[in-house]
């Protein structure tokens, strides 16, 4: 571990002018912010990360969550993920949320681990935390030792011939699911953005996770307000039952008028290069015509949570494991299509989002045991 320069940031100001020294805010930085230090301490300690400037931004008043008058929920940078799991209102009204901080990491972490720190989790994949071994995403163009190693747990989704890394937060998931926006603030001033675009695919530069820029402070993460009747859940499946990763997971967030739903969106974790919202497997909770049949599973587990649900219809309390393999299916069902024209009859719209990358050359494609939809 190299020695490194730690200084305590006054204020946001003086944070942001510290940071801005840095030729990047990516993997590699020379400058780090840290909070909870859960995963950058590790990192440094391995030497995958050698910051030479470490800015404890711990004492900023970026800890509170506040609901807004317009029904929205801020969500400060350093509220610790324990605390949020277990706060009234999100309990209440994104219990996604926190069945997703809660199905993370183990209890001590959570008392440690920040809403801004979870945002910019470190992918676990082996290669890039071993300084042996060749990994783009830590030193870009030594290549890639997951394309054709142990990559089990890697993603299926959002992947490059560069990287195939997958975004391991949980938390990611629910947030994508709920639209959260992240809001940032740097020298110039402040800016907002949708969650789908703050994470980025790795494509030609797998360093670069999401959009941050040198000076870049997360002060801040909002969700819409809830909707009345909005249900919500998530899945995850994993090798075992506590502190682990996901090998899938599914956040479905679900607004239901009148017994219908009105309005579905569903996030995928432990698949893809960054939190994928899925916006086929969204649309096709409405139709049973859908290749998404799974998708309608989930979307009623949620509902069988729900005891005036059970008290009218008992077919739509499904039972967690049946939802865990519901939820699994989702994920190689979107892996199979959502790739490809999705062949309905119905009116489904033009779907919006990015298209898959599919390795070519079979020798170096993993996925064709996977994925139907291979070019190769
Ligand atoms: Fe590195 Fe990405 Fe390849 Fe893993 S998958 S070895 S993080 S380049």
């Amino acid at each position: 571990m190299d020695t490194f320069r730690f200084v305590k940031a006054r204020d946001e100001s003086h944070a942001i002018q510290a940071a801005s020294q840095s030729k990047t805010a990516q993997q590699g930085a020379e400058v780090r912010f840290v909070a909870g230090g859960t995963t950058l301490i590790d990192l440094m300690k391995l030497n995958v990360e050698r910051p030479s400037q470490v800015i404890d931004i711990n004492h900023l008043p970026l800890g509170n969550v506040e609901k807004l008058q317009d029904g929205r929920l801020k969500i400060g940078a350093l509220v610790r993920n324990f605390d949020l799991a277990h706060h009234a209102v999100v309990q209440s009204e994104y219990p996604v949320l926190s069945q997703a901080l809660l199905a993370g990491a183990s209890a001590q972490l959570r008392n440690m681990a920040t809403t801004a720190g979870n945002l910019l989790q470190p992918t676990r994949c082996v290669y890039f935390r071993n300084t042996a071994m060749a990994c783009n995403k830590r030193a870009p163009g030594s290549g890639c030792s997951a394309i054709e190693g142990d990559n089990r747990t890697l993603a299926i989704l959002g992947t490059s011939s560069n990287c195939i890394a997958t975004n391991p937060s949980d938390m990611n998931v629910a947030l994508t699911a709920l639209e959260a926006t992240i809001h940032i603030q740097n020298k110039t001033g402040q800016r907002e953005l949708p969650i789908d675009d703050f994470f980025v695919v790795p494509g030609s530069t797998p360093q670069r996770e999401n959009v941050l820029e040198p000076g870049d402070l997360i002060t801040y993460v909002t969700l819409p307000a809830s909707r009345p009747g909005a249900k919500s859940v998530y899945l995850k499946l994993r090798d075992r039952a506590s502190y682990e990763f996901a090998l899938a997971s599914a956040a479905v967030v679900v607004d239901v008028v009148e017994s219908k739903f009105n309005r579905v969106r569903i996030a995928l974790g432990g698949v893809g290069t960054k939190p994928w919202r899925s916006r086929a497997a969204s649309y096709s909770a409405f139709s049973d015509r859908s290749p998404f049949s799974r998708a309608s599973l989930i979307a009623w587990m949620i509902a069988g949570r729900s005891t005036a649900f059970r008290r009218t219809n008992s077919a739509l309390s499904i039972s967690a494991p049946r939802a865990v393999i519901g939820m699994a299916t989702i994920a190689e069902k979107t892996v199979r299509k959502e790739g490809a024209p999705l062949r309905r009859k119905n009116k489904a719209p033009a779907l919006p989002g990015p298209t898959p990358t599919y390795f070519t050359g079979a020798a170096q494609c993993w996925q064709v045991s996977r994925c139907n939809d291979c070019r190769s």
